[in-house]
């Protein structure tokens, strides 16, 4: 059984309840280890521990904090195949996924931001005829929160704490209390890499005990968050009385448009990534296509027998194209998604079932789903399912998917397969999204402002957007 603990001032603790939670591995059901339930006090340690590191690290110079970012990126690189494993065995995602995406991100993370912080300035602002010169001074905030999910979970977790540690903040950090065991690792990485002790803190626990403590702290300056739409509503109204700066990452429900003039082999092989990586649990995914009447059968026919080829099984082997997903609990909420939509009339064409992988029957799998449907205005249109089930569905003209893309309240990202230069300039303003993605999917550059609109969060994170989230801008006015 592995035992998670806390990491606080550069060394690894028990919770002072003494109160644990079992963490379980999707792949198999199990239990395979325990996490602490970190309380009010564990995250006051944290805090002390932070905010003693504060002077020195904010005073730390750039060359020194980059330099030790980029060391603790190569470590990750040194680890990734133990690291790789960890993920998968947490969070259920095939290991080939963790190795190829999420341990290589976590260090591109790390690699970014230590030389992106060398390169972010200030303006200054010459007062002509006032004899005066304007200069602003970007300031670390202090002490900071940061409060990760459990699809992408070192990915996550690293693109939040990272540009603080960059900007010289110390961050108190929670990884989701399902997958927390990388998070739980990089502790040794970054003692290993030389990072001061107290400059990152990692507590562990439940949302409603450990994360309350850090949203509710009153010192805890800002609160860098990604998760669920409902949890992201209650953190700004915990904050709010507080002032506390907010960045919310939240949900989405993305449409996949698809027009008869696009590549279309390119097309149905990014459409089958977009829709079932991660086992669909990636706010990015596109989980409502819609594809122009013209080739729509033609689509229809050819991706449900793609969808069919994929394969299900242990996140361990090399040939899954599909893991578990991540808990019990959330197997039961997707497949209720695909029962209501069979119940609106909702028409599946491939999967909607568990399965069964033979040596691991209490694993958490299911079967990449595709449902036919006839209204944008069912519910499993409307609502994240945050699975591997996306809904087809024709349309007619520009007008009408332009409306159906927006007629959610999510506006994460779209993506937009055509080859018509005009088409995609004017659907690329209308479409309420914070990424539109054309002739591609998921294709990042993290210099880009990364965040969505509506329900699907407030704020930008990525290059110079995260250090001026991290940073307070004050302007010093000299007269000379
Ligand atoms: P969640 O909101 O349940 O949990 C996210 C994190 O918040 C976890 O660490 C959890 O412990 C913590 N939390 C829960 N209640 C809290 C509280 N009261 N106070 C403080 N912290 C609390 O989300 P999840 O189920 O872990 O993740 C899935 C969701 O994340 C999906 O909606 C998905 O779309 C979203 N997501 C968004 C992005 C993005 O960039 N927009 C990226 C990945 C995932």
């Amino acid at each position: 059984m592995e035992k998670i603990k806390n990491f606080i001032n550069g060394q690894y603790h028990d919770p002072i309840s003494k109160e644990w939670l079992d963490n379980y591995c999707p792949a198999t059901g199990a239990i395979y280890g325990s996490i602490p339930n970190s309380s009010k006090a564990d995250v006051e340690n944290a805090y002390i521990a932070a905010q003693s590191a504060f002077p020195n690290w904010s005073t730390t110079s750039l060359e020194e904090r980059s330099r030790l970012l980029i060391k603790i990126s190569e470590l990750i690189e040194v680890n990734l195949e133990r690291l790789s494993e960890a993920e998968s065995k947490d969070n259920g995602k095939p290991v080939n996924l963790a190795r190829r995406i999420d341990i290589p991100r976590a260090a591109s993370n790390f690699r970014f931001f230590g030389n992106a912080i060398t390169q972010f300035s200030s303006e200054s602002h010459e007062s002509i005829g006032h004899d005066a010169i304007n200069y602003t001074l970007r300031q670390p905030l202090g002490v900071v929160g940061c409060i990760s999910p459990w699809n992408l979970p070192l990915y996550l977790f690293t693109w939040k704490i990272v540009p603080a540690l960059a900007a010289g903040n110390c961050v108190i950090a929670k990884p989701s209390e399902i997958t927390p065991m990388t998070a739980y690792l990089l502790g040794d990485i970054c003692n290993e890499a030389g990072l001061p002790p107290g400059v990152l803190n990692v507590v562990h626990g439940l949302g409603t005990t450990t994360g309350q403590a850090i949203i509710e702290h009153p010192d805890i300056k800002a609160i860098s968050f990604t998760g669920g739409t409902k949890t992201g509503a209650h953190i700004a109204k915990v904050a709010a009385p507080m002032f506390k700066k907010l960045s919310l990452e939240l949900g989405g429900k993305n449409p996949n448009i698809i027009f008869g003039d696009c590549d279309y082999e390119t097309m149905l092989d990014t459409t089958l990534r977009s829709s079932f990586s991660n086992q669909g649990q990636i706010c990015l995914c596109g989980s409502r296509i819609f594809v122009e009447a013209s080739i729509y059968d033609r689509f229809k026919a050819d991706f449900v027998t793609k969808v069919k080829h994929l394969r299900v099984g242990h996140p361990s082997q090399e040939d899954s194209d599909i893991g578990a997903l991540v808990s019990e609990a959330h197997l039961e909420k997707v497949m209720g998604y695909i029962k209501m939509a069979a119940k609106e009339n909702g028409k599946i064409l491939c999967g909607g079932h568990r399965v069964t992988v033979k040596d691991y029957e209490k694993g958490y799998y299911l079967e990449p789903t595709v449902i036919e449907i006839s209204s944008n205005d069912c519910t499993i249109n409307q609502e994240e399912v945050f699975g591997p089930v996306v809904t087809i569905m024709p349309f007619n003209s520009e007008d009408e998917v332009v409306r159906m893309a927006n007629s959610v309240k999510y506006g994460l990202s779209a993506t937009l397969w055509t080859n018509d230069l005009k088409r995609t300039m004017r659907m690329s303003h209308q479409l309420e999204a914070g990424i539109v993605w054309v002739n591609t999917w998921m294709m990042r550059d993290l210099r880009t402002p990364f965040g969505g609109t509506k329900s699907s969060g407030v704020g930008r994170e990525g290059g110079f957007e995260a250090l001026r989230f991290f940073t307070e801008p004050k302007n010093v006015c000299i007269k000379y």
